[in-house]
């Protein structure tokens, strides 16, 4: 009986979903770790995950004394602030289970969808942990597992006629410039972000970067090689690589297009999957020059994310993709054909309570927004 009232539950909740349109919100609170645990004495007091959708934070712990209230977050007298999104993960939560819910959304991919996920919060939230994770198999973030998943599936699909060819890019945005982590060569190529007519239809574009390199991949072998390059990559670029990558997004790519022998269909999906730049706020003062351009552009760029997913959720006639690079890059995999997963990673340590709440209201904020309805690309 208990199981069958959580199957209940658990319908309802979808059927919620459904009503709530292709924006998901997932709150993901890190562990502590190493030196932390000891400082803290092995207590989050000012954190609380109160259930398995919900968090808690205490006001005293940085939230404003006279904070508005709005949208889903609930403020009480006590000192605390609620904050409510699609899921909350607790500090022990296992990369397998954070995966076993996405795994439906990776999923849609195959059928047509234009999938997005992004891991939000502040430099050492656990950003990369979630997306990439560690080499050993069960530390493996989302990417791998998402690699993983398509490629089992495509195999699965076979056999109902279903054929498909798998193309793989790794870009990273830094400074609003875009580099290519897939690339070995050291020739300085320009990176633009072009439309194309779609090869499944002429009447729709497709956002593309030149001199991209565009990788087929062919066995998962292929793509954990790809993801290891990147990686290499990323660390050659940067002298303080902590420091560029928490001033960096990176955009994992997977574009999939299926045929099906038996029954002619076409299927035009893809993948992205966005660790974004740290959001910690940047203070201008003190920067100059370059470095002060650096900083405006980190905060405009996320700033601009928001207002984007913002102004999808409002229908406002003007959404503005081409504020930002990433927006640019990512506009049909925002809103129309699309379905939309917001991690916001949290620390738990009380000296980031601060940098926690204006995180968990970014992501409020997003959890607030319907986008759309999402549709499929077949035909
Ligand atoms: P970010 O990318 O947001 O800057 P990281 O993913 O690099 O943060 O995480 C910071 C540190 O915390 C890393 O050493 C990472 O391995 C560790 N970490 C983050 N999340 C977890 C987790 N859920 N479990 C164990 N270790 C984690
Ligand atoms: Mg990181």
């Amino acid at each position: 009986r208990a199981r069958r009232e959580e199957t209940l539950r658990r319908q309802l909740h979808n059927q919620v979903q459904e009503l709530k349109g292709n924006i998901r919100v997932f709150c993901r609170v890190r562990p502590l770790l190493g030196e932390e645990v000891t400082q803290a004495g092995g207590q989050i007091p000012h954190l609380q995950v109160t259930d398995e959708r919900s968090l808690e934070i205490g006001k005293a712990a940085g939230a404003g004394a006279n904070e508005t209230m709005s949208g889903r977050r609930r403020e009480e007298g006590d000192g605390k602030v609620n904050f409510a999104f699609d899921r909350v993960f607790p500090p022990e939560t296992s990369q397998a289970d954070v995966f076993e819910e996405i795994s439906q959304l990776i999923q849609s991919a195959l059928d047509g969808y234009n999938v997005c996920v992004f891991a939000y919060g502040q430099t050492g939230s656990g950003k990369t942990h979630t997306m990439e994770g560690g080499r050993d198999d069960e530390l493996q973030g989302v990417i791998p597992r998402a690699v993983s998943q398509i490629f089992d599936a495509c195999a699965a699909l076979k056999e109902k006629g279903w054929s498909y060819t798998l193309e793989a890019s790794f870009l990273e945005i830094y400074n609003e410039t875009i580099r290519d982590l897939l690339s070995t060569s050291k020739e300085k190529m320009n990176y633009e972000i072009r439309m194309k007519d779609s090869k499944l239809n002429s009447k729709t574009k497709e956002v593309y970067v030149t001199n991209l390199k565009v990788v087929t991949v062919t066995e998962q072998a292929d793509v954990a090689s790809l993801l290891e390059r990147a990686r290499q990559q990323r660390a050659v670029a940067a002298t303080n690589c902590n420091e560029h990558s928490s001033r960096s997004h990176s955009v994992f790519t997977l574009r999939m297009e299926g045929r099906n022998a038996l029954t002619t269909e076409t299927c035009h999906g893809s993948l992205n999957l966005v660790d974004l730049a740290g959001s910690e706020r940047l203070k201008e003062s003190g920067s100059q020059g370059d470095r002060l351009t650096e900083t405006k552009n980190i905060n405009k760029s996320l700033a601009n994310l928001g207002n984007v997913i913002m102004a999808l959720g409002n229908k406002q006639d003007h959404v503005p993709f081409r504020n930002s690079k990433l927006t640019h890059l990512l506009q049909h995999s925002l809103g129309g054909n699309s379905k939309t997963l917001m991690f916001v990673n949290v620390s738990p340590r009380e000296d980031c309570a601060a940098e926690t709440l204006n995180s968990l209201r970014f992501a409020a904020k997003v959890n607030q927004c319907h986008i759309g309805t999402a549709t499929k690309r077949t035909k």
